[in-house]
């Protein structure tokens, strides 16, 4: 049987992050993928925004890894060419109700560490972006957009030159464990014995988790399939920051993207899915996205937007249930040596895929 030091299932950004820190520690890495290219899941169907770590719980693992994650993404960004840019994003009040938020997210975010919003009248805000409607606005000058699929590449890269390997076409079935070693069976019945297994299968890490010799199944949460449906608009952004609404509960509100391209798109909204492979848009859902749209663009013009594309973002609480934070699992909590889970890795994952590398390798150090 073949022997290998460590093992990372799955080649999205969270994946190839983690098997990027470990490759550069000196550890001998292969990434596992089932799909035939990297990146083709998750980390290939969000809106690609470096987000600034506003809203999430002060402590979480989403605050901190999300400001430590957005710093080491730009430094890392800069450094290697890959296509980003602080393009900086409002934050719109277009209700009363939304309006007496503004100031509340402006705490939330001073709490996690972020400290540059600003609080912005309807006056201010409409002279950044003329076609703007709202009664007052935050600013986030730290959020930006990066070139997903590059920042994957350049991850790859940087684990390729560590001396790790990329594997595709390789689906984990199975672990098994004998004394201290883990056995990972890949389709077609190949076994492979590693001494680190980090589980970054997205919304594949719940069924591989269950397929682990040994782990308590109290360890392997629930999977919730919460779909993001995107519209593009025809013709050139009226906007030049991303626009956001105040955040609803299970997504942050049918917001406005721009690509490095110029490219400008509405989305993602919540439906909640059965499967994670649901991922057609229906054309009848621009209803809402026009409705949704209009009340901080009024002048969006009929017919302007097309189905684009959707993601599913890997819950681990049901529609209705309470946010819940990442939950990234080590030896210390399972009593597995060697294995990391992560489980419930949607937004910020991408923002902070470079400082979850990190914190996985700290979790394998603490046994
Ligand atoms: C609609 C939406 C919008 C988002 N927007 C943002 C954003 O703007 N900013 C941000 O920071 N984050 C955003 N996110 C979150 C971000 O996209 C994810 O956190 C991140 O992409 C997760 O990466 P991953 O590597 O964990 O998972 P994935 O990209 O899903 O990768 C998992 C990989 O594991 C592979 N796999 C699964 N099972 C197996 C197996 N048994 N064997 C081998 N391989 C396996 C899969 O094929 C896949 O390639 C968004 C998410 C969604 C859904």
């Amino acid at each position: 049987m073949d022997q290998i030091d460590c093992v990372v299932v799955g080649a999205g950004v969270v994946g190839l992050a983690v098997a990027r820190t470990l490759a550069l520690q000196g550890r001998e890495v292969m990434v596992l993928e089932a799909a035939d290219a990297i990146g083709t899941c998750t980390s290939s169907r969000n809106s690609e925004v470096i987000h600034a770590g506003i809203y999430y719980p002060k402590g979480s693992l989403k605050a901190r890894l999300c400001v430590e994650g957005k710093e080491r993404l730009y430094s890392y960004c800069a450094e290697r060419g890959v296509g980003h840019r602080r393009c900086g994003k409002l934050i719109v009040a277009t209700s009363d109700a939304q309006l007496a938020q503004l100031q509340g997210i402006i705490d939330k975010a001073l709490a996690n560490g972020v400290p540059d919003l600003v609080l912005l009248t309807r006056y201010e805000a409409r002279a950044l972006e003329p076609q703007l409607e709202c009664l007052a606005a935050v600013h986030s000058p730290s959020t930006g957009i990066v070139d997903s699929h590059g920042l994957m590449l350049a991850l790859q890269g940087d684990v390729e030159n560590a001396g790790g390997l990329v594997v595709l076409n390789s689906p984990v079935v199975q672990v098994n464990r004998s004394h201290n070693a883990i056995i990972l069976v890949v389709n077609g019945g190949a076994e492979l014995q590693v001494n680190t297994l980090v589980n970054a299968a997205g919304l594949g890490a719940q069924a591989l988790a269950a397929r682990i010799d040994g782990l308590d199944r109290e360890f392997v949460p629930p999977s919730y399939y919460a779909k993001g449906n995107y519209f593009n608009l025809s013709g050139r952004s009226p906007f030049a920051r991303l626009i956001y609404p105040v955040p609803e509960t299970a997504g942050l509100g049918v917001h406005l993207t721009i690509d490095l391209g110029g490219q400008a798109k509405f989305g993602p909204d919540v439906q909640w899915v059965s499967s994670p492979d649901d991922l057609v848009v229906d054309p009848a859902r621009s209803d809402g996205f026009y409705a949704e749209v209009r009340k901080y663009w009024p002048t969006l013009p009929d017919g302007a937007l097309n189905p684009g594309y959707a993601g599913i973002r890997p819950k681990i609480q049901a529609a209705g249930e309470s946010a819940r934070d990442f939950l990234i699992q080590g030896p210390a909590t399972h009593g597995v040596p060697g294995l990391v889970n992560l489980f419930g890795i949607e937004s910020p994952g991408l923002t902070s895929s470079l400082a979850i590398g990190d914190h996985v390798s700290r979790l394998l150090t603490v046994s």
